[in-house]
Parts: structure tokens; sequence; C-alpha cells
């Protein structure tokens, strides 16, 4: 369906992009792949994120599929076309496009959560870089999130940011596993292929997320209240390694799940992820079938 990158570099400055749109998917003629007019605008929006140097986030689309989060807040950057409403960006999009890109007052009115994912090993305390890290706004989870993967730039090991948080806001912050379908043109974050978490999802809950004591409830979380201009740093996350975890484990969603928006009552129903095309194999390789046909 399409694939973008920046082509030219002067130093760090993107000076020259390009994206590839496949208009066959608007010729009418099924037999070689369809898609709506609006779902091809939703291409043209992703694709234009990666032009600007965007990588893919997993937030929102998986919870979409599930039928708890709204069409409106799965990101652009998704790796999957799931919804029309990808043509217009989510919260995520616009911080990642405003860190590359940003306005005088970006940092200066919006909130920072930084720290360091850890891995207990029998060495010790390592680093680890490859968990998708999220900040939810608990007033708004679904619209007002915002995610890094750990250690995106690779050095240092571990560390993430996330930015462009509502001031006033309180957020949880939570990891979970890069989804492992999610390589070569697809992938999210700095590994291909993803390396999963070795532990289960979990919330970073403050006092109690060393594992210790009490045993670490990875649904147990700590929220965090972010203000304008200021940086909230040493919000580490110790994964629960070989911890034995209390309670069921819920097996329908892929992370470890806020509270929806007050008044929703969903019920999850799975859809096969399989059924939304993926954008592309971009960058590396083009793709021109959807996966599922
Ligand atoms: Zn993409």
């Amino acid at each position: 369906m399409g694939f973008a990158g920046p082509t030219w570099l002067d130093g760090d400055n993107i000076i020259e992009g390009q994206v590839f749109l496949n208009g066959a998917y608007l010729d009418g003629n099924s037999s070689n792949g369809e898609v709506s007019q609006a779902e091809f605008e939703a291409v043209i929006s992703h694709e234009l994120g990666h032009f600007n140097n965007l990588d893919h986030a997993q937030i929102n689309g998986f919870k979409y599929e599930a039928g708890l989060a709204p069409a409106t807040s799965v990101e652009t950057m998704f790796p999957v076309l799931l919804t029309v409403e990808q043509r217009f960006p989510a919260k995520d999009d616009e911080v990642a496009l405003s860190l590359l890109y940003p306005t005088s007052s970006f940092a200066s009115t919006t909130g920072t959560i930084t720290g360091t994912i850890f891995n207990l090993t029998p060495g010790g305390k390592m680093a680890f870089t490859g968990a998708n890290v999220i900040a939810r706004n608990i007033a708004d989870p679904w619209n007002d999130a915002v995610s890094q993967v750990s250690g995106v730039t690779k050095i240092p090991a571990g560390v993430y940011t996330l930015s462009g948080l509502t001031p006033g806001a309180n957020y949880t912050v939570e990891i979970q596993s890069i989804d492992p379908s999610f390589t070569q043109g697809s992938s999210v974050g700095p590994l291909d292929p993803p390396i999963p978490l070795p532990g289960p999802s979990e919330f970073y809950n403050g006092s109690n997320e060393e594992s210790t004591d009490p045993p670490d409830n990875p649904n147990d979380y700590t929220t965090i209240k972010v203000s304008a201009g200021v940086v909230v740093s040493g919000v580490d996350i110790l994964i629960n390694t070989g911890i034995p975890q209390p309670g069921p484990t819920p097996t329908l969603v892929h992370t470890a799940t806020p509270k929806p928006p007050s008044g929703a009552t969903p019920t999850p129903t799975v859809t096969p992820r399989e059924a939304g095309p993926f954008f592309h194999l971009p960058r590396k390789v083009l793709r021109t079938k959807a996966i599922s046909r």
C-alpha cells in the first residue's frame, strides 16, 4: 500500500524524503486489492509520518481490536491499518512530531516522565532495552496516551522518556512486549525482531515496584502527576522476572489494562488482527498485498 522515509541527510537534518503510494488499491479492481478512499487517506497520513521520520507505535491498536479503545484513539503510526480514524493523528503521533519539530513552547507547556526499565538477572539489575512503555492519563486513558520503547536510541540502554504530557493530569506508566509479528518494515522501536519482556505486562507502582516486599502485583499502579516544563525522573520499573503472579492472568489483552473511561462497559471481542492489512513493508521492502489476501 505504501512505504516512505527520509532518503538524504545533512548531518542530523533530513533534507529529502520519499513517499510511495500504491494507487492500485483505489482502481476499482478487487483482484489486486482494494480499500476505501478514507482508508487510503489513512495510508497517506501514515506514510507521511514515516516521511517525517516517525517510527511505528503500539498503544491502542490491539485495544481497539479487543473492543476496548475507541477508533479515534488508534494511533496513525500503528503498523496495521485498522480504521479510517487513523487518517487523523492521535496524541502519540502529535507528540512524536513535536519532539522532532517542536514549537518554541512545546517543552515549557507540557510535562515529561522518564525512567529506566530494569531486568533482574543472575548478574544483577540490568537495563532492559525493547520494552514498550506507555503513559496514560487516568482521566482519559485512550486519547491522552504517549509511548516510547525503552532504549530507543540504544545509548543509554533501557531508558525511556514520555513527553508532551498534559500539565496537572495524573498518569499511569505501564510496560508490555512489542508484538512478535512487528518485524522488518513493521518493526516498532530499536530491536528487530523485538525481544519479549521476560515477565508480564505491568504498571509502575512506586515503592512496591521492587518485587521483594510484597510481591509486585502487575495490576497495581501509582499515578504520577505532571506539571508544565517539569521532568519527573526516576520512574523506574523492575520487570517481574520469575515472580509468581497474583490473580488470574488475562489472556485476551496484550497489555496491562487501565480502567476504561467512565460510563463505558466494553465487552472484549477478539478480531483476528490479520483482518486489517499492513500499511506496507516500508523502508526496506514493499509488500503490495494485504496480509489476509
Ligand atoms: Zn509504517
